[in-house]
């Protein structure tokens, strides 16, 4: 789906919640090692923030694509 937009993580802030890997309906996300990793990216729907916004209270979910962060 969105091949110029996707999930970028900060393992520098992110504690290992994985609000985010239960939070998008849309696999991009896998639980790896007690860390969420980003298996998917294609599968990101363009322009949503989801999971930065309703998921990661750590500021730790960015995205490649986005010219506002
Ligand atoms: S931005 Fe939306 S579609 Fe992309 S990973 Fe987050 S919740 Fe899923
Ligand atoms: S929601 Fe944020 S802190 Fe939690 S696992 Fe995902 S990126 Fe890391």
């Amino acid at each position: 789906m969105a091949k110029n937009w996707y999930p970028v993580i900060d393992y520098s802030k992110c504690t290992g919640c994985l609000s985010c890997v239960e939070f998008c309906p849309h696999n991009v996300y896998k639980h790896e090692d007690g860390k969420p990793a980003v298996v998917n990216p294609d599968n990101c729907v363009e322009f949503c923030k989801g999971c930065q916004k309703g998921a990661c209270q750590y500021d730790a979910i960015t995205y490649y694509g986005d010219k506002n962060k």
